[in-house]
């Protein structure tokens, strides 16, 4: 993927930002997959966005399909949530008190999504450290089951065979985690494995984690009936099912894939669109679990930015923009961007797949079918690494992994869809 002379190949200074953060910053990234490790080149280093697009350091701007890893459903600086953030700013940025913005976003949450009760935290990480924590102490046991590929943020006992930049720098067992010991890794989408794992630790297992939809190693929808399947599992020998809609939560349906494909659960996680690109998310479940939490019952859960003020105004100001006619229009997008996808690669004749979960997608370049993690790695990844660099060379960007999902906004428009459309078959002959 040569990209000299492309329109977008300036990077000086997003060259010299990098070099500058990678003397303090380990590998000049706060988040690992930022720092292009798996496609190569220079990160570039965002200064603003408007819309669907993102400007970086050196001028060139992007159709942006990453949104952020998903909060941006509508968009980057739409004016309705600048407006509400800014309003919220200039009363106060915390207050370490309960607020009303928080009791608006819990509100707006359990409306959504049918759950008794949210505690909101900070980030899906913690969420589902939360809800792992509840989970135990509701069943007093201690061992978890997940499924290799899923990704539930950075806590120790689910960094086991996990997805997302784990999975993208090939570190599946990452040094300096505990507790993965009590950790069952299974393969997705596959039942009997779910129930050799209760056979073999009757009365053992406090949980089974798994993403609503798998997005993080690449998406990878659960098969059908295959979240009811565990669920009823899980259920017949006393324990708890949490379903992570971190990644799918208010972004596939109006509540999520529960409310998409009607499975249900015990305890919820939710981040990434609630916060409108804030830091804000949440875990969630019925009342007499719930109940449990500190300080109505005795299990320990705390922060001194949860349900912060400017992260609830940002959340709640993107949830209002979350309509049907919003999800109609994703669905229409994605649909249309799969479809361009499609019709470039199989021009160039490169093998792919492409792998939805609602209005989630991404391309596997591989032409077989993608059920679980094992399969995902059957594919390309220099393919897609050459497929990558051609897309931004001229304007659009992917995440810089062939693990991960594309997200569509609700900002993108068609001189976008067109600019997409032109740099498709370029970058499916460079990956051919
Ligand atoms: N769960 C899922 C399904 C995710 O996709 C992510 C992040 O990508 C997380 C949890 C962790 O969220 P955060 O990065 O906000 O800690």
């Amino acid at each position: 993927a040569d990209s000299s002379g492309a329109p977008n190949s300036r990077t000086e200074n997003s060259r010299e930002l990098f070099e500058r953060a990678s003397r303090i910053v380990p590998g000049g990234v706060n988040s690992p997959v930022r720092a292009f490790r798996s496609v190569g080149g220079t990160p570039r280093f965002m200064v603003s966005g408007a819309g669907c697009r993102m400007t970086d350091a050196d001028g060139n701007t992007y159709v942006d399909l990453v949104c952020s890893w998903g909060p941006l459903i509508v968009g980057h600086a739409h004016p309705h949530v600048i407006d509400a953030v800014g309003r919220a700013a200039a009363k106060g940025t915390s207050f370490g008190t309960p607020t009303p913005g928080e009791v608006a976003l819990a509100e707006e949450l359990t409306a959504r999504t049918g759950v008794d009760k949210i505690r909101l935290v900070n980030s899906g990480t913690e969420a589902t450290m939360s809800a792992l924590r509840l989970a135990r102490a509701a069943t007093g046991r201690t061992k978890i089951v997940k499924f290799a590929g899923c990704y539930h943020g950075h806590v120790d006992p689910l960094l086991a065979s996990a997805g997302s930049g784990v999975l993208t720098l090939a570190l599946p067992d990452s040094p300096g985690v505990v507790g993965t010991d009590e950790t069952i890794v299974l393969p997705y989408n596959d039942v009997d494995a779910v129930k050799r794992a209760f056979a073999e630790n009757p009365g053992q297992i406090a949980c089974v984690i798994t993403e609503a939809a798998a997005g993080n190693m690449g998406v990878v929808a659960p098969r059908d009936g295959f979240n009811r399947e565990l669920a009823a599992i899980a259920h017949a020998d006393g324990a708890l099912v949490i379903l992570d809609e971190v990644m799918t939560g208010f972004r596939v349906s109006k509540n999520g894939w529960s409310g998409y494909s009607g499975d249900t659960a015990d305890l919820y996680t939710y981040g990434k669109v609630m916060g409108g690109g804030l830091p804000a998310a949440a875990f969630g479940g019925r009342d007499e679990l719930m109940s449990r939490m500190a300080p109505e019952g005795p299990v320990y859960q705390a922060g001194t930015l949860s349900g912060n003020p400017l992260a609830c105004a940002a959340g709640l100001a993107t949830l209002e923009l979350c309509t049907d006619e919003l999800y109609a229009k994703l669905d229409a997008t994605s649909v249309t961007l799969q479809g361009l996808a499609t019709k470039a690669l199989a021009e160039a004749g490169v093998p792919h797949r492409v792998s939805t979960a609602g209005n989630m997608f991404s391309v596997f370049f591989t032409d077989a079918d993608v059920p679980n993690l094992e399969a995902a790695q059957t594919q390309d990844a220099a393919a897609y690494r050459a497929f990558f660099h051609a897309m931004l060379d001229r304007g659009v960007y992917l995440p810089p992994s062939a693990y991960e999902a594309w997200f569509v906004s609700g900002a993108l428009d068609d001189d976008a869809l067109g600019l997409i459309a032109d740099a498709l078959p370029h970058a499916a002959r460079a990956a051919a």
